[in-house]
């Protein structure tokens, strides 16, 4: 459920108008309401009160600070991939000993940036990860409370580019290959081994993929024991999936039940690295069409907003719902029409062959639930600036990141004194 809908005709989130905020910022910009984000966060609380866990959201989903600070508020923690978003983690408020710190990537510079900060966790996708960890930490005087993240090689049945638990995938170790990395980890001084990590994809429409993981991972675990190395603590990753479309993705009280059949008997502590379910439907995009273009067997809407600002649909196929703030007259026609942006890439489309009243010039459209990997993935391409991001509250509204300048945009580059 989310605060974004019609009253007396106009679409609104919660009590502000999008029309009259669009004749105020301008167009194309993302609009956040913090009902929602606050209902997502305390809804996916609520199903596990018994087992009061961390519930690290992952910053790179959204990473606005006003985003971050309202979960914070909440007491969300947070899940992160770089040091930039430790950063904004603690800029927000959350506390280090609230971070999990997950990606195959990570720098020297960034692990002895989360260990001066004491960090909760530090989730190791590699050996050779492990290895430099535990020289860093030695050095620091240090112990680094570790999961491995292990690939069950299960199939989330979601998108290939958003799967990341099979055998072929570049994160995780392998849960066949985990024993003896876990083993050497137990015995390195700079590590501290407290935990298993699992995260197998994005945007999850079914359970069964998460029952299966999550049932190889309580193997795993009760293996680990069996060797002689105590775990106590679960991070058992996001990746729940929220209704762009048609979809039905599982329920918070359908997922929490598989949790708790599956890994309840541990007793662990458990993390939650969700993302996408708590932000996705609590954002949107707000676009003014600015020319419908008529072909031989097309209707172009040509909207000012373009995959730079929102790359899913180019890059996952991506659906999103379109609605028109203030629908057409009812006599407008209804009719199959592709929704592009003026970026020069045939790819930005934000949909094909949709079904709609043919909207005018000027009109202004919302492509809804992309409060998840939306401003966070945009860019300036075509040098078009980073547009701006509202939160909304009630009939309250701040921009929480002004639109780009061009004087920031033109600032980026040098031209060297030998040109
Ligand atoms: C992206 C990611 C998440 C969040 O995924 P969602 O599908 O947005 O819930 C959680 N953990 C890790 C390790 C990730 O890479």
């Amino acid at each position: 459920m989310d605060h974004f809908d019609y009253k007396n005709g106009v679409y609104h989130a919660e009590d502000v108008a999008l029309d009259t905020l669009a004749a105020e910022v301008g167009t194309p910009f993302y609009c956040y309401s913090s009902a929602t984000l606050t209902r997502h966060f305390n809804v996916f609380r609520e199903h596990f009160a018994a087992e009061n866990p961390k519930i690290c959201y992952a910053v790179k989903a959204n990473g606005n600070l006003a985003v971050l600070r309202t979960l914070a508020k909440l007491g969300a923690g947070a899940d992160v991939v770089s040091e930039g978003e430790i950063r904004l983690a603690m800029a927000a408020g959350i506390k280090p000993s609230d971070i999990v710190f997950s990606g195959i990537g990570k720098s020297a510079q960034e692990m002895k940036f989360a260990l001066g900060h004491d960090i909760f966790q530090f989730n190791v996708e590699s050996e050779p990860e492990l290895e430099l960890l535990n020289f860093i930490a030695v050095k620091m005087g240090k112990k680094a409370r570790i999961a491995i993240r292990v690939n069950p090689d299960v199939d989330p049945e979601t998108h290939a580019k958003i799967s990341t638990g099979q055998k072929e995938s570049k994160f995780g170790i392998a849960m066949s290959l985990a024993l003896p990395v876990y083993d050497r980890a137990a015995k390195m001084a700079g590590i501290d081994v407290q935990s298993v990590s699992v995260h197998i994809g994005s945007q999850l429409t079914k359970l069964a993929p998460f029952a299966e993981a999550f049932a190889r991972v309580r193997g795993f675990v009760e293996t680990l024991r069996a060797a002689g190395i105590p775990i106590s603590t679960l991070d058992l990753g996001g990746g729940l999936g929220i209704p762009y479309g048609k979809e039905q993705p599982p329920l918070p009280e359908a997922y929490s039940d598989i949790v708790r059949r599956e890994v309840g008997a541990l007793g662990c502590k458990l993390v939650f690295e969700p993302g996408r379910v708590l932000v996705g439907n609590a954002g949107i995009l707000v676009t003014r069409v600015l020319y419908v273009k008529r072909s031989e067997n097309r209707i172009f809407v040509i909207v000012d907003a373009a995959m730079n600002d929102l790359i899913r649909p180019t890059l996952y196929s991506a659906h999103h719902e379109i609605v028109s703030v203030v629908p057409p007259a009812g006599d407008a026609p209804t009719e199959l029409v592709e929704v592009v942006g003026p970026v020069c890439e045939t790819g930005d489309v934000f949909a094909e062959q949709r079904l709609m009243k043919v909207p005018n010039a000027g009109d202004l459209l919302v492509l809804r639930s992309a409060g998840a990997y939306g401003a966070v993935m945009s860019g300036t391409y075509n040098a078009r600036l980073l547009i701006p991001e509202v939160m909304v509250s009630g009939e309250k509204h701040a921009l929480v990141r002004p639109r780009q300048t061009y004087e920031e945009l033109l600032g980026r580059d040098k031209i060297p004194s030998w040109i």
